[in-house]
């Protein structure tokens, strides 16, 4: 049993059941789930900056896309016969129905309000051009349709149908030239940042301590095995202690320091790579209103998978826009908010030679980085200008977007320094530390990864705690692509909670 009440320590110390590090998705997740499975642990969290959801999972830091691989290609691979691999759209899209039930859960309860403000349905298309890869556009829909996770899913390569669903990329082309898409219109834009805060005003009223303006200086175990953390006041500079039985590092790219100061040997021979992002954003009205969907091309050859060029439609603040984008670009701050330093002060003796491994075998992307950094605004515009033939300069501005730390380790398929796109869950062996390091597929499963915090730190409290966690998410345990009937049910109960069924929203 964790500890039960909040003490205040004599010499300011405190000592509460569990810590989160970082006010973003993945913190308000965990803290949300723990508070619905043992109400009565003593939960603080302690955030650098003034407010929840301000870095990656801010509304103009992300891409606002509800990854659930109906659009993105490169979560489907050609194999070597032609045929299309889509075991990782599966586990993708099934990862996404766990979040889509947790937050009709929440919903349904009252425990947040108004799903509209953060999440709005919306097509989700994937576009090609060329015979190569409208055949394996095709392929990829044969094979995802056969499959009940994306059925509604279309596809054309008919000019005037693709008229119909995109006329701001159709306008002013060719008719000859060889296009196709596929579209679906269940797809979601989310606003991860407006979740987040949400789910802080939530955590707040059940008496959750979130200290803002607090960074987490350093970390370790105490004498009575319980971790200590040095917590600094930003503004006051006074420094506290704090201690936890249970702390989870939330921290996004600050959370690889913070594993590393915990010195436990799962951290180590770990490493980061940031890549950083920039959209485009349009700031013509009249532009805004002729597209509706999420409309996702192909990467370019050397492009990390997180660049692959997209125009979205999205609701933030209650107003329509468009995006494009992400260019990604190279700089050594690990939080958008970091400090320059941070890529030099992450290489440590025990993960220099993976680092190094890593800096000689990722030469390409660095260059393709580099490239992408020194474009100018008419370069990108030049890009821009494949999705939207008559785009105008001055109808768009950049916008940065958040930093993402891709991990560095070992691996027995990749060797040494092998740079990794997913999302990796760190714990101690005796499950009192964990720590999320990566971002992709991101905040769409934030769920689904700390439900795999709460397993693998939680072991002996499972079982107890099955019936709660089914009763938020129905579908726990299970693959839904193998249980039609409670696919659907989740579909047109999510749909329902979340008020995706309505096409007519107000959003201007
Ligand atoms: C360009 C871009 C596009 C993306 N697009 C998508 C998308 O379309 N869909 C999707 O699902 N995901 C997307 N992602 C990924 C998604 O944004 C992230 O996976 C997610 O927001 C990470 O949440 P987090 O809580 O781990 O981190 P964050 O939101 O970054 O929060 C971490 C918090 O920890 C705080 N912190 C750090 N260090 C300390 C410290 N020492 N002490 C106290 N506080 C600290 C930070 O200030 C921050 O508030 C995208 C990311 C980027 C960068």
């Amino acid at each position: 049993m964790l500890v039960k009440r909040l003490i205040k320590m004599s010499n300011g110390e405190t000592k509460t059941d569990v810590i989160l590090i970082g006010a973003g998705i993945m913190s308000a997740t965990l803290g949300t789930i723990l508070k619905e499975l043992v109400p009565e642990w003593e939960i603080k969290v302690f955030e650098k900056l003034e407010n929840a959801g301000e870095e990656s999972s801010n509304e103009w830091n992300n891409a606002g896309t509800g990854h659930a691989a109906l659009c993105e290609l490169n979560y489907t691979t050609e194999k070597p016969d032609g045929s299309v691999d889509i075991s990782k759209a599966i586990s993708i899209n099934e990862q996404f129905q766990v979040s889509m039930q947790f937050w009709s859960y929440l919903v349904n309860r009252g425990l947040i309000q108004n799903p509209q403000e953060f999440i709005r349905q919306l097509p989700h298309m994937s576009l090609v051009q060329g015979e190569q890869n409208i055949s394996f556009l095709k392929r990829r829909f044969e094979a995802l349709t056969k499959n009940p996770l994306f059925q509604g899913m279309e596809f054309s390569e008919d000019p005037e149908k693709l008229m119909e669903w995109i006329p701001l990329i159709m306008e002013g082309r060719k008719w000859n030239e060889p296009i196709a898409a596929t579209k679906i219109d269940t797809g979601t834009d989310v606003n991860f940042g407006a979740l987040t805060r949400m789910l802080f005003n939530h955590l707040e009223n059940k008496n959750v301590d979130v200290k803002y303006n607090h960074s987490v200086t350093d970390l370790k175990r105490n004498s009575e095995g319980l971790w200590e953390l040095k917590v600094q006041n930003q503004f006051s500079g006074n420094v506290k202690r704090h201690t936890a039985k249970f702390v989870f590092i939330g921290g996004g790219g600050g959370s690889l320091h913070l594993l590393q100061k915990s010195g436990i040997p799962e951290g180590k021979n770990i490493g980061g790579f940031p890549v950083s992002g920039i959209f485009m954003v349009c700031n013509n009205p009249a532009v805004v209103e002729q597209h509706h969907a999420k409309v996702y091309g192909k990467a370019k050859v050397g492009a990390p998978p997180m660049s692959v060029p997209h125009l979205d439609t999205r609701f933030i603040d209650n107003k329509k826009t468009l995006l494009f984008g992400p260019f990604a670009g190279f700089s050594p701050k690990f939080l958008k908010t970091g400090s320059m330093l941070d890529l030099v002060t992450s290489v440590k003796p025990n993960n220099v030679l993976t680092m190094l491994a890593a800096g000689a075998k990722e030469m390409p992307l660095t260059k393709y980085l580099i490239q992408q950094v020194m474009l100018s605004k008419e370069q990108r515009m030049e890009e821009l200008r494949e999705f939207i033939p008559s785009a105008k300069s001055e109808d768009w501005d950049l916008v940065v977007a958040g930093q993402r730390v891709q991990v560095i380790k070992d691996t027995e398929a990749g060797g040494k320094g092998t740079l990794q796109f997913g999302t990796e869950v760190i714990t101690a062996a005796d499950g009192s530390i964990a720590a999320l390091l990566g971002a992709s597929p991101g905040a769409s499963t934030a769920v689904q990864v700390m439900l795999q915090v709460i397993k693998k730190c939680f072991p002996e409290h499972i079982n107890e705690w099955e019936p709660k966690i089914k009763e938020m998410i129905p579908s726990y345990g299970m693959s839904l692509m193998k249980n039609p009937d409670l696919l659907r049910e989740v579909h047109s109960s999510t749909e329902q909670s979340l008020g995706l069924t309505e096409k007519e929203l107000a959003y201007n």
